[in-house]
């Protein structure tokens, strides 16, 4: 990671900084954050850029969760927010 370049952001012409960001994604009235992701990110208005790699976990995950609050859903759970940490 420290190899490369660091990305510059093409709106801002600034770099931007490896730091940890929190992703959110939200559809269909589900909403889904990852909180202390490392990405690139701009330090103006704080649009993050991920890694393929990250991408790719953070697709998994979503697609896992969503499948998770799509079912609760269905049987209208009373349980409408968790907060999951693997250690
Ligand atoms: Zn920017």
């Amino acid at each position: 990671m420290t190899t490369k370049p660091i990305p510059i952001c093409g709106k801002h012409k600034v770099l931007k900084e490896w730091r940890p960001t929190t992703f959110e994604y939200s559809d269909e009235g589900i909403s889904i954050r990852v909180p202390n992701v490392y990405a690139w990110v701009c330090p103006r208005d704080g649009e993050a850029s991920f890694t393929p790699e990250i991408v790719d976990e953070l697709i998994d995950t979503v697609n896992e969760l969503i499948k998770t609050a799509k079912r609760a859903r269905e049987r209208r759970s009373v349980l409408t927010e968790y907060i999951v940490s693997v250690a």
